[in-house]
């Protein structure tokens, strides 16, 4: 047994301090980022946001919502093979990707689809990255799609951010256990603190040209200022995009006097009950949910809340005098805010 001493950090433990600028106005600064993946040399430019491969939340509505403002989504991997065809022959299909996991069920689904309808954006989820079985399936994954930009995960440090990029992953999915319906921490005693995770995947991952995505734990607007600024190349939203017109919950209506007015939806984990009684007729006997499910407010288009979020990174980025989006990890101190800890550390 070891204890590493060095304190790990939450995005509740930090804020970012302000910093002198000349900006005078948040519409002058750009939310927008362009990148090119590392395996491919292909380009991709927009809003570095990704709805989150949950079957509430990852969704074909959400994805052609999503796309208006740049921004992207992770198919869940429930689709029948004949709807993702059918879905992925669309232009509006252009900021999706494919969800899959390790199976040879999931790998023969993917060629499927492939041949009729080719992919170029493919999401390698597991809940625990670090086994030789995903990296397998990582380079398996690149040989089979030498022109795919491949988003692989999770993970929480920056050994295993290395051995991912190295096995062919453009981007590599960050956060075991910070999801708003995950119970791993509670269930397993397994997580690490997400901003801390995505400090130290980012640093890894930015020295072999690689990029993360900060996974889960983003309950705030500025949660995601908090992910960009300590250099979350994406951030992947769950929770905060459900509750929308474009998710697939079921919605509670109360009535108010002679009006049904819509008032919460269901949002559940992927390996909650709800989730594996859905899919796969129960909780197997050698497994225990680490998901919850639970009922979010009605919220209406999406769209509303998307500009809520812009509109949160423009503002922090207006604070520290970050004009494109790419600036802010260099832009960005945190504080810490615990109450024994009062450091400053950062640029
Ligand atoms: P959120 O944005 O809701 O905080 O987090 C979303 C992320 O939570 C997902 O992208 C995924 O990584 C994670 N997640 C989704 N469902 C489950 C689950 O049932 N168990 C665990 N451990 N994590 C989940």
């Amino acid at each position: 047994m070891r204890i590493e001493n060095d304190p790990k950090l939450d995005f509740r433990d930090v804020l970012i301090r302000p910093k002198r600028s000349t900006l005078s106005s948040r519409a002058h600064v750009d939310v927008n980022r362009s990148f090119r993946f590392a395996h491919t040399g292909t380009e991709w430019s927009g809003f570095p946001l990704i709805a989150a491969n949950m079957d509430v939340v990852g969704t074909m509505p959400m994805a052609r919502a999503l796309l208006k403002h740049g921004a992207m989504v992770a198919l869940h991997k429930h689709y029948s093979a004949a709807e993702l065809i059918a879905f992925f022959k669309e232009p509006e299909s252009a900021n999706a990707f494919y969800s899959l996991g390790t199976t040879a069920s999931d790998h023969e689904k993917l060629m499927a689809v492939h041949a009729q309808a080719p992919i170029s954006k493919i999401c390698l989820d597991v809940a625990n990255g670090y086994t030789e079985k995903f990296v397998d399936t990582v380079k398996a994954t690149r040989e089979a799609f030498p022109k795919a930009a491949i988003m692989a995960g999770n993970v929480v440090t920056g050994d295993m951010t290395e051995a991912l990029i190295l096995a062919g992953a453009d981007i590599v999915k960050v956060g075991i256990g910070p999801g708003s319906v995950c119970t791993t921490r509670k269930m397993t005693g397994v997580g690490y603190p997400q901003l801390s995770a995505i400090i130290e995947c980012a640093d890894a991952a930015h020295g072999l040209k690689g990029l993360v995505c900060g996974d889960g734990g983003c309950t705030v607007p500025g949660d995601l200022a908090k992910a960009y600024g300590a250099g979350a190349d994406f951030v992947m939203l769950g929770g905060m995009l459900a509750g929308h017109d474009e998710c697939d919950g079921e919605i509670r209506y109360e009535q108010h006097g002679h009006e049904k007015v819509a008032v919460g939806m269901t949002f559940y984990g992927m390996s909650s009950d709800t989730a594996m009684k859905r899919y796969s007729g129960g909780v197997a006997k050698y497994r225990a949910s680490e998901g919850k499910t639970v009922e979010v407010p009605y919220r209406g288009p999406v769209e509303g809340t998307l500009l809520e979020l812009m509109g949160g990174v423009r503002s922090a980025m207006t604070y520290i005098g970050a004009v494109r989006l790419k600036e802010m990890p260099k832009r960005t101190t945190f504080i810490m805010v615990g109450s024994q800890l009062n450091t400053v550390f950062g640029n």
